[in-house]
């Protein structure tokens, strides 16, 4: 974990044919956010609480699952597209992670330019401006994107551990040549982090409080205990507790064996 952050998917970028674009049937989640970070094309979210909205580059929705919710995501069905998308999860802590579902769209987010990088302000605070995201404990996450040669200093929370993701193109953090799919990692007592790009080149940076509670995740579960696993996969096969995805293409997902959650608690 990078403070709460808890699972990061960078998916594509892709161009896919007509009705070959990403179909993600209905599905549930406890215990988290799920935070997805439009890059290019756009994807349709639905989920139980009735919510349909579409995701566009530029914009975050965020979805706080609570004590249980189900959505489903897809791209435009009868066009060819390209997308990327970043989604990543955020562990709810515990005084939060019983909750009621919700969901947000943010259609507008903080953008300010440094030495070349166009930085978006994705959720928490970064050089005193603040995301609207809602979330539930000390964390930030940053899009630096630029279109050449850049170069520039980030001043960071200390107080954070920290990641830094090479989506697209090579770029080198702190002392560090990376390329594209690389993710950088550093403890807390950082305050300054040199950033520079030769060409065109685009990072996620995310960093956060140490969570301090120890977490599980299963399949789409984040949770503390290998019971309450068991018992949101019986849930989602025989109950209704994760109620109904309205208008998705794809099928409802069918959670995985219960035995390999079994093994593993063994081990
Ligand atoms: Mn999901």
């Amino acid at each position: 974990m990078v403070g709460a952050w808890c699972f990061l998917d960078h998916a594509g970028p892709a161009d896919y044919a007509a009705g070959r674009g990403l179909t993600v049937g209905p599905h549930p989640h406890i215990g988290l956010q799920t935070f997805s970070w439009m890059i290019e094309g756009k994807i349709l979210h639905t989920d139980s609480l009735g919510c349909r909205q579409w995701i566009q580059p530029g914009q975050v929705n965020l979805m706080t699952a609570g004590r249980g919710i189900s959505h489903a995501e897809d791209s435009p069905g009868d066009e060819p597209g390209r997308f990327q998308l970043c989604q990543l999860w955020i562990a709810l802590p515990d005084a939060e992670r019983h909750r009621e579902p919700s969901f947000h769209h943010y259609p507008e987010l903080p953008v300010l330019e440094r030495g070349g990088f166009r930085i978006t302000v994705l959720a928490g605070t970064f050089a005193g401006e603040p995301s609207p995201a809602e979330i539930f404990s000390r964390l930030v996450g940053v899009d630096l994107a630029s279109v050449g040669a850049a170069r520039t200093e980030l001043a960071l929370d200390p107080a954070f551990e920290h990641g830094v993701l090479v989506l697209e193109g090579e770029a080198t953090v702190g002392d560090e040549p990376l390329a594209a799919g690389t993710l950088l990692c550093f403890g807390t007592g950082r305050e300054r982090l040199p950033v520079e790009a030769a060409s065109a080149s685009r990072l996620l940076l995310i960093g956060g409080a140490p969570f301090g509670e120890e977490v599980l995740l299963w399949w789409n579960f984040v949770a503390r205990t290998y019971g309450e696993m068991e018992q949101a996969t019986r849930d989602w096969q025989e109950s209704d507790r994760f109620g109904e995805v309205r208008g998705a293409r794809g099928a409802r997902l069918v959670a995985p064996d219960l035995k390999a959650l079994r093994l593993r608690n063994r081990q």
